[in-house]
C-alpha cells in the first residue's frame, strides 16, 4: 500500500538541502524521448559508437592482464600522477600550462562542480552563471542552496557590460559573489563561443572585483574549424579554475574528468574528494591513461569533429529550410547544441508533449535557468542522431511549430 502513495513518508527527516532535490526536466523527458520511433534532439550523449570499440576492448583486456593488481586496487584521492601529466598535455592544446601537482582527477567534470560548490558555497551565497547555463551545474548549485544570479549572454557569449552591472548591483546590496561559473567555448545549452576580446575583458572584470572564475570546458577540443580557442585559464592562473573532461573526447562511461586549480584550492578539493569517494576508479584512470599513451587520440578527436560538423550542418540547413518565420537560433562553431528561440507568444514547455506526440523530442529552455526564463526557448542536440534522422526530426519539429502558431 505504502509504496503506491505519492507523499514521501520520510519527508520530515531530510536535511533542508534535500528539499531542493527535484528531478530535472531533462531526466523526465528522457524516458519518452528514448522510444525508438521518437527522434531525440534532447539528450547530449556523445556518439561513442564511432570509437574503434574492438581496439578499446583489447586495450582494456591487456590492461587487466598486465597491470590488474594495480588497476583494480584503491588509488589516491588526487588521482594517478601519470594521468595528471597526460591531462596537462591535453590542456596545453588550449594554451594552458598547469602542473600535474595542481590537477585533481574527478568522476567526470560533474564531480569537480560538486566538490567546488561544496568547498566554496554556504547556503544563500551568490554564484553567477550565464543565462542560460548547464542544467547539471544549476542542479549542483541548488543542492548546496546557492543563490544563482544569471548574467545575460548574446550570440558571442557572456556580455562583459552585463557582468560589470551585475557585480555593481550585488556590491551595492552588500552581497558577496563566490564565483562566476562559465562555459566560454561551445556553450551548453547556447552553442555560442566567447571571442578572444571578450575573454580578456571578462578576466579583467573578475580580477578587479576579486571574483573567481570556474571555466567549464568539456567541448573545447570539438571545434569545427580552426585551432582550439585559448582557454581563460591560460591568461589568469590565479583566478581561474579550469574543468575538463574525457566524456566527449573519449567516452563518458569511464567518468574521468578533472579540475586544475590554484594550489590551495586543489588541496581542499582533494580533502573533499576523500570524503566523497575515497578515490576515483583506478581502472578508469588507467584506461584513459593507456588510451592517451598508446592510441592515436588526436586523430580520433579529429574524426569526432568531422562527424559532429556534418550533423551540425544537417541541423542548421534543415532549420533554415523549414522553420517558420520568427524562429531564430544560434550557429555553433563546435560542441553539441543549437539554442532555438520560438516566435513571440509560443511556449516551448507547453509544446513539448505535442512534439513528442509527433515523434520528436527537445529540451524546453526553462530548465537552463534558475529563475523561470526561457519559455520561448529550446535546446536541440545534434550529437547523437545521424544526419538523416536529424533532418527528419527538424521536419517534424517545424510542423509542430507551424501548428502552434496557428493555435
Ligand atoms: N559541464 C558541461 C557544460 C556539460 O555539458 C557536461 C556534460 N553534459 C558536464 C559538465 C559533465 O560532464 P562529465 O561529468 O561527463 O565530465
Amino acid at each position: 500500500m505504502h509504496q503506491h502513495t505519492r507523499t514521501d513518508p520520510y519527508a520530515d527527516r531530510y536535511a533542508a538541502r534535500a528539499a531542493g532535490m527535484v528531478p530535472s526536466e531533462i531526466r523526465a523527458l528522457f524516458a519518452v524521448a528514448n522510444r525508438p520511433e521518437v527522434v531525440s534532439l534532447a539528450g547530449g550523449m556523445p556518439y561513442v559508437a564511432a570509437l574503434p570499440l574492438d581496439i578499446v576492448g583489447e586495450m582494456l583486456g591487456e590492461l587487466t592482464q598486465r597491470r590488474g593488481a594495480q588497476a583494480l586496487q584503491y588509488a589516491s584521492a588526487q588521482g594517478d600522477p601519470e594521468l595528471r601529466a597526460r591531462i596537462c598535455e591535453v590542456m596545453a592544446l588550449e594554451g594552458v600550462h598547469g602542473s600535474p601537482e595542481d590537477v585533481i582527477v574527478t568522476v567526470g567534470s560533474q564531480q569537480a562542480l560538486d566538490l567546488l560548490t561544496r568547498i566554496f558555497v554556504d547556503p544563500g551565497d551568490v554564484v553567477l552563471a550565464e543565462a542560460p547555463s548547464y542544467v547539471g551545474a544549476l542542479g549542483t548549485f541548488a543542492m548546496y542552496q546557492a543563490d544563482v544570479v544569471h548574467v545575460a549572454m548574446d550570440d558571442e557569449g557572456l556580455i562583459p557590460q552585463a557582468l560589470r552591472e551585475t557585480l555593481d548591483r550585488l556590491g551595492r546590496e552588500g552581497r558577496r559573489v563566490k564565483f562566476l561559473y562559465t562555459i566560454p567555448t561551445f556553450q551548453n545549452p547556447g552553442g555560442v563561443t566567447l571571442p578572444a576580446s571578450r575573454r580578456a575583458e571578462i578576466l579583467e572584470i573578475c580580477a578587479s572585483y576579486g571574483v573567481l572564475v570556474i571555466e567549464d570546458n568539456p567541448y573545447g577540443l570539438l571545434g569545427f574549424d580552426g585551432e582550439p580557442m585559448r582557454a581563460l585559464r591560460a591568461d589568469d592562473p590565479d583566478h581561474v579554475i579550469y574543468l575538463g573532461s574525457f566524456s566527449k573526447t573519449f567516452a563518458p562511461g569511464f567518468r574521468v574528468g578533472w579540475a586544475l586549480a590554484p594550489h590551495a584550492v586543489r588541496a581542499k578539493l582533494v580533502l573533499a574528494a576523500e570524503s566523497a569517494i575515497l578515490s576515483h576508479s583506478s581502472f578508469s584512470q588507467f584506461a584513459v591513461r593507456e588510451y592517451l599513451t598508446t592510441q592515436p587520440w588526436k586523430q580520433q578527436i579529429k574524426s569526432f569533429r568531422e562527424m559532429y560538423r556534418e550533423r551540425r550542418d544537417a541541423m542548421l540547413e534543415s532549420l533554415e529550410a523549414l522553420m517558420p518565420e520568427g524562429t531564430t537560433w544560434t550557429r555553433p562553431a563546435g560542441g553539441f547544441f543549437v539554442w532555438v528561440t520560438l516566435p513571440e507568444g509560443l511556449n516551448a514547455k507547453a509544446m513539448a508533449p505535442r512534439a513528442i506526440a509527433e515523434r520528436v523530442a527537445y529540451v524546453p529552455g526553462t530548465g537552463f535557468y534558475a529563475d523561470g526564463q526561457g519559455r520561448r526557448n529550446m535546446r536541440l542536440s545534434f550529437c547523437f542522431p545521424e544526419p538523416d534522422r536529424i533532418r527528419e526530426g527538424i521536419r517534424r519539429l517545424a510542423a509542430v511549430v507551424e501548428r502552434e502558431i496557428d493555435l
